[in-house]
């Protein structure tokens, strides 16, 4: 049976959206957290985008040097070649990408307006992916954006064009969540069945149905016996409505029904990360989670009217369908009430190596110290937040990664 991957977007798709923004530091730890949760590969960002140059590098780096050890790291970039080049410019390293342009007509009229036409989108896809792959990439996804909105012929046309040019992977957009479960099994087992391509489904929740779209397309390739990848953010941050949740993608296609013994999740899951993975990601994103998120939200598993309760009590079956310590709860929290030495931005040495002590970490010497106070200070100038212990153990433990990752220069001429 073919399995279903999971493609995080949440460092691309996430942060582009308005109004939620991380620093380049917790784009990091997001990375190395959902490396740890077993995810098949990162959008981490835009190659083309000065200020992501030094953190998409670091990154990079850290994979090379095993921090990061699975999980394959991407750029997203438009499907032109001036993109490639500018991205194998200021990425050498870089192996995998998605390349994106737009595909229904309704875009192509609107966006392009007469200045690409639908050979002109195609051509250019063309191009982009010989030159990403002549320039080092292992990798290609070629994104049709708006796919769902594009015309069946038109969309075969492409990805076969994609296909037959070395891509190895077709992202299917919808790019305005306007599918429903059963148009996308339709038009998604038709794509699989004519192409024999591995699929991604990108899906958007205008319609509040992101999930069920996503894993509703997916059975259709793994029918088809094509593999499938599903494009998931953080706790569904994204734009406007937002993406498919990860928590709620991974549970679905685990626990419902339908999926139990017909979908196999990529193995390397481990949907015992998700707490700390969405508790991180509402903290760096400075969002809370709200009380009925799937899985991670504070009701999760909480029961108060009288048949419920009296239920879950007997039973926990009666009102669970599955339990807290598969999505990595039930640990109590600890919380300080009493005296608390913190370090950050403003902070001195004592201080510093007080809280590293306290995480087992010790410096030989007060110059060694300094050097990493300096770093913290200079992160949690980015972050102007609290950093978290995890921030604290990763930027002692890799320095000059964290220090090349925090360096943004911008020169107003
Ligand atoms: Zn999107």
């Amino acid at each position: 049976m073919k399995n279903i991957y999971l493609i995080d977007v949440t460092n691309r798709d996430g942060v582009q959206t308005s109004r939620i923004l991380l620093s380049k530091l917790a784009k990091t730890m997001l990375n190395i957290y959902l490396d740890e949760m077993g995810i098949f590969q990162s959008e981490i960002g835009f190659p083309t985008l000065k200020h992501e140059v030094n953190y998409i590098n670091a990154n990079l780096e850290l994979a090379k040097k095993g921090a990061i050890s699975n999980m394959l790291l991407e750029g997203w970039c438009r499907a032109v070649p001036e993109d490639i080049k500018l991205t194998f410019k200021n990425c050498p390293d870089i192996k995998h990408l998605n390349i994106s342009i737009s595909t229904s007509d309704i875009m192509i009229d609107g966006k392009f307006q007469g200045r690409k036409t639908w050979k002109d989108v195609q051509s250019s896809m063309i191009k982009a992916l010989k030159t990403a792959k002549e320039l080092g990439a292992e990798t290609v996804g070629v994104n049709a954006e708006d796919a769902s909105r594009t015309d069946m012929e038109k969309l075969l046309e492409f990805a076969l064009a994609a296909k037959e040019n070395g891509a190895d992977r077709f992202r299917y957009c919808d790019t305005l969540g306007a599918d429903d479960p059963i148009t996308i099994y339709r038009r998604i087992k038709e794509i699989t069945r004519k192409t024999k391509f591995p699929i991604e489904m990108h899906c958007h929740n205008d319609l509040g149905m992101a999930e069920a779209v996503s894993v509703a397309g997916a059975q259709g390739a793994i029918e088809n016996g094509v593999d499938a990848y599903i494009n998931t953010t953080i706790n569904g941050y994204g734009e406007r409505a937002g993406n498919c949740d990860l928590v709620s993608t991974m549970l679905a296609l685990k626990y419902s029904h339908g999926f139990e013994d017909t979908v196999h999740l990529d193995e390397k899951v481990n949907l015992k990360k998700s707490w700390k993975v969405a508790r991180y990601a509402s903290y760096a994103f400075g969002i809370p989670i709200p009380i009925k998120q799937v899985g991670v939200g504070a009701n999760a598993f909480a029961h108060e009217s009288g048949i419920h309760a009296d239920g879950a009590l007997k039973d926990r079956r009666n009102y669970e369908l599955y339990d807290p310590e598969d999505v990595g709860r039930g640990e109590p929290e600890l919380l300080q009430t009493g005296r608390v030495i913190t370090t950050g931005e403003y902070g001195g040495l004592k201080g510093f190596r007080h809280v590293y002590d306290d995480l087992g970490i010790h410096f030989q010497d007060d110059k060694e110290a300094r050097k990493i106070l300096e770093l913290v200070q200079y992160a949690n100038l980015h972050t102007q937040k609290p950093l978290t212990d995890d921030e604290l153990k990763f930027i002692a433990e890799h320095p000059e990664i964290v220090s090349s990752m925090l360096t943004v220069t911008l020169k107003i001429k």
